[in-house]
């Protein structure tokens, strides 16, 4: 446990804390990785449960409109979160997942609620403009190429894992933005580790095909019908595969930190989504 509660897993990158002030005067903890932070034209965070309004299973800082939540609530945490990006929820751009790996550009100003576009990546190179992705237990991933000043995101559960959704994130970065690989930070927002996800063999299998020669480094049989799997393994694996240098891997688990981050195998369909949030800073130009 670290001094606010937290169980880190070691060996892994340190989310660290950062608090700020809500306009009420309550704080708004979330979680950034120095590496980023470093990376002075973009800005991002992954939010924690703490520091929204949102009610009962959603609290409090709950991102998703779709899941029951008081839309009003949600509105106002984007509107506290966005504040840490000079932004409001006006110029949030938040998709529909569809655990696939279909990647969008954006160029405009989004809405705060979700797009009808069922997309579960996106890039942008447009200051100002905050991209956002939802989960509980999946991998979201946020993607800074300092160089080229551009930015990308997204949802990456077993499925868009198995696709290899980020690295159809940096191929559109390299399209769009002649982004090269190397140049291109990439951070895993906090997520179900590889020791506490479970699956059934027929999805070890599927990596085992789709990750051929790669997938025993991420999945271990427990010889009971079920073997655990390092989604954020396969993800880095990916992510390696098409010269990315550096991938933060969180030392987060969601399932290990219930009152922290929501978690969907432990709390089902009753409760919120946190967010991976990154966006290019408007005064850098
Ligand atoms: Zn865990």
């Amino acid at each position: 446990m670290d001094e606010y509660g937290l169980k880190r897993n070691a060996g892994y990158d340190t989310l660290q804390i950062r608090t700020y002030e809500n306009e009420d005067g309550s704080e708004l903890p979330v979680l950034k990785y120095p590496e980023l932070e470093k990376l002075a034209f973009a800005e991002h965070c992954f939010t924690m449960r703490q520091g929204g309004v949102s009610e009962g299973v959603y609290a409090s800082m709950n991102l998703s409109w779709s899941r029951g939540d008081d839309p009003e609530h949600v509105r106002q945490n984007y509107t506290r979160i966005t504040r840490l990006f000079h932004s409001d929820p006006d110029h949030v751009v938040v998709t529909r997942h569809e655990h696939g790996t279909h990647v969008i550009r954006i160029d405009g100003p989004g809405e705060s609620e979700p797009l009808d576009m069922r997309y579960d990546g996106m890039v942008t190179n447009v200051p100002g403009i905050v991209l956002c992705a939802l989960a509980a237990d999946c991998l979201t991933v946020v993607f800074a190429d300092p160089v080229q000043k551009a930015v990308g995101i997204c949802h990456s559960g077993w499925k868009g894992t198995l696709g290899r959704i980020s690295r159809e994130v940096i191929r559109r970065m390299q399209e769009e933005y002649g982004s090269r690989p190397e140049d291109i930070v990439c951070g895993i927002g906090p997520s179900v580790c590889g020791e506490c996800y479970e699956i059934n063999d027929e999805i070890a299998h599927r990596f085992m095909e789709g990750y051929p020669g790669q997938a025993p480094g991420f999945l271990v049989d427990k010889h009971n019908g079920h073997q655990l799997l390092d989604l954020r393994k396969a993800c880095v694996a990916s992510l390696k595969e098409c010269g990315v240098k550096t991938v933060l891997v969180p030392d987060l688990c969601t399932m290990e930190n219930p009152d922290y981050l929501f978690s969907h195998r432990l709390m089902g369909n009753a409760r919120g989504n946190i967010g991976a949030l990154i966006g290019i800073k408007e005064d850098i130009w």
